[in-house]
């Protein structure tokens, strides 16, 4: 059984650790370098990704996090967590910075200009079966990606229409929406087997 970490600094951890033990991994929160070594994944979940930023500084955890991410382990961020693997970040705060992550630019509650929250249908690429009911809560998308980031994910309709929310990069996986509240549990099932492939 794969043992999968919850960066459990700021933001809904709870949501994620159970909806990753329902798809059949070993979740755990984790804020210590320590625990950060006994992992074979991560989860950064949803949440103030400037908040994550300065907690991740406070807690020591940034050399250790993209220590591991260089080395290959898989991490996955929903949200906050997309912004936090984003090499490039729109409408940041000047002092917020991500982890060596994924080669994107994303804007940061790049929806909200039209609405806070919003729920819609996307496609994810490696997702088998019905288009996934996506919920967006304050969400970035991406705006550019480089040329090893694949496109699992847009949305399908209405005022949002094509923009990316899902991406894949090597073993690191991000979506700007929240698979951890809706009860789907397919997200979380990829991100399992992704860090089962791997370790
Ligand atoms: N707007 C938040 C940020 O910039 C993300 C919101 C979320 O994770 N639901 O970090």
């Amino acid at each position: 059984v794969p043992v999968i970490g919850v960066l459990a600094l700021q933001g809904d951890v709870r949501e994620h650790v159970a909806a990753l033990a329902a798809a059949g991994a070993d979740a755990r929160p984790v804020r210590r370098p320590a625990e950060l070594d006994a992992v074979d994944g991560l989860v950064v979940p949803g949440g103030e990704s400037t908040t994550i930023s300065k907690l991740t500084d406070i807690f020591e955890m940034r050399e250790p996090i993209d220590k591991r991410i260089v080395d290959g382990m898989p991490v996955y961020g929903s949200c906050a967590g997309m912004i936090m693997l984003a090499t490039e970040v729109l409408d940041g705060r000047p002092d917020q910075r991500g982890f060596s992550g994924i080669d994107m630019t994303v804007r940061r509650n790049a929806f909200g200009r039209q609405v806070d929250s919003f729920e819609a249908p996307v496609d994810i690429t490696g997702v088998p079966g019905e288009p996934f009911h996506a919920v967006f809560i304050r969400a970035p998308w991406v705006e550019r990606v480089g040329a090893g980031v694949e496109v699992i994910g847009s949305v399908t309709g209405g005022p949002a229409a094509d923009r990316i929310v899902a991406v894949r990069q090597g073993n690191l996986l991000a979506t700007s929406f929240h698979p951890e509240l809706t009860g789907d549990l397919r997200v979380h099932a990829y991100f399992v087997d992704l860090v089962r492939s791997v370790s």
